[in-house]
């Protein structure tokens, strides 16, 4: 299959309408949203009536049936512009609606996946606990069978969008011995007798963004609210963070973007010895590292879009991306600031910001230490992905699930 690096006319369109997008509502008021920690969510709401909230799920289920090209280029467009927006494509869409396309039954796509597509409901994912990031196998949260319902109880922290969401799509052990085989989905809609959320205050950065937490105390849902089989909520946890990834890197690429685009204004305004600092050696340098991890990223985010779009599995390519992506632009926003010098270290201009902002991406979706991991354990033969089933292509590559690449 030939490869062609040139963006299709529908791919050019969605980068100039979101650009112009985050032009027009986010940038000329994100440094107040941000030093005062507000989350705008009329702004989602502006987002969803570009199709944005559902752009890679398919028409048939609410969405823009866009392919993974145009979502990467969603999330790095919003992500140049403010994290906190990028968030919403990784974790409502990302996290949320692909995975119920992928592992929900047609009811409970009609019933959550729809308007979530729409973006009439705001959805999110549950995975974190105060006592387990990293080690997702080890989860506390439980769900106890009782009839035909499940009773789930324990608390989730550190979730993106927690205190505004109306869905939630949380894990629980329904046996934590068993580890990772006990984990099982379900989805929770806010007003269920026992949920409640709360917000995190304090944070380093996203701060236009809503990070929280959920308390789940004798929550009972129905069997229907299952999704996947009993302990198969660890595949689909991992299916979903996938996509996450995906969208997290895409981002990264727009942060660093963001960073290369203010180092080279600020190189050519600013002069020192009588010329612009863009003329001195060691400025170049940063700028040249900029440039290049920047391009590199965006071509392994790429190389991971389209393999979602043939539906191959694409873990070892995605995590890759993420890990690549994400280191970057945290050293993108050092030297943003760096090449700033006293000014960037203020918020007159973007770039504290950007370093702030670029450090939560190390962290979630799969520390820089675990993706290390992945990719020392690929490249070693230690971790192999299951040979792909060909007949019908499923999202991704994953095993078992019902969709098969976006956009079809
Ligand atoms: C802004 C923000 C938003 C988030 N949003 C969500 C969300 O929407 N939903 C959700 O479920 N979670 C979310 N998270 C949580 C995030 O996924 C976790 O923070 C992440 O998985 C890491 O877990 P932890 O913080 O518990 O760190 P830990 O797992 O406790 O790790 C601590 C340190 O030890 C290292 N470490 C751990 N195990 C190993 C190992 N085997 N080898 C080497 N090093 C290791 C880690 O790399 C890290 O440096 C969010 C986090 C942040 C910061």
């Amino acid at each position: 299959m030939s490869i062609d690096f040139r963006l299709t006319d529908e791919q050019r369109l969605v980068q100039e309408t979101v650009r112009d997008f985050a032009e027009r509502e986010i940038n000329p008021y994100i440094r107040e949203w941000d030093e005062k920690g507000e989350v705008h969510r009329e702004i989602f709401a502006k987002m969803a009536e570009l199709g944005l909230l559902g752009a890679p799920i398919w028409e048939r289920w609410g969405g823009s049936g866009m392919d993974y090209l145009s979502f990467a280029i969603i999330c790095e467009e919003l992500e140049r512009a403010d994290t906190a927006f990028r968030v919403v494509q990784s974790v409502h869409v990302g996290l949320n609606s692909l995975t119920l396309m992928q592992w929900g039954t047609e009811e409970q796509k009609q019933r959550w996946l729809v308007p979530q597509a729409l973006g009439e409901k705001l959805a999110t994912f549950g995975l974190t606990e105060p006592g387990v990031g990293t080690d997702a196998a080890n989860l506390a949260t439980t769900a106890r069978r009782d009839g035909e319902s499940y009773v789930l109880n324990g608390a989730k922290t550190w979730i993106s969008l927690a205190d505004i969401a109306d869905h939630f799509l949380v894990f629980a052990t329904v046996d934590r011995s068993k580890r990772h085989k006990g984990v099982t989905a379900f989805v929770l809609e806010r007003g269920i007798p026992g949920l409640t959320t709360g917000t995190l205050h304090g944070k380093l950065g996203i701060r236009a963004g809503n990070t929280g937490l959920i308390n789940l105390d004798g929550v009972r849902v129905p069997v229907e609210n299952r999704i996947g089989d009993e302990g198969e909520g660890f595949l689909i946890a991992m299916s979903a963070i996938d996509q996450g990834r995906f969208t997290v890197a895409a981002g990264a690429v727009g942060l660093a973007q963001a960073c290369l685009d203010a180092s080279l204004r600020y190189a050519h305004e600013r002069h020192t010895f009588g010329e612009e600092i863009g003329r001195h050696q060691l400025v170049k340098q940063m700028i040249a590292n900029m440039a290049k991890g920047t391009e590199i990223g965006r071509l392994l985010v790429w190389r991971a879009g389209w393999l979602k779009n043939q539906g191959v599995r694409n873990t070892r390519e995605t995590s890759l991306a993420k890990w690549h992506a994400t280191d970057h632009s945290v050293q993108a926003a050092l030297d943003a600031i760096q090449i700033h010098g006293a000014n960037g270290y203020s918020n007159e201009f973007p770039v504290e910001r950007y370093l702030r902002n670029s450090k939560a991406a190390v962290i979630y979706e799969g520390t820089s230490q675990l993706h290390t991991l992945i990719q020392a354990d690929y490249a070693l033969g230690y971790r192999e992905d299951r040979p792909l089933r060909c007949e019908p292509l499923p999202a991704q590559g994953w095993e078992r699930g019902v969709a098969g690449p976006a956009g079809a």
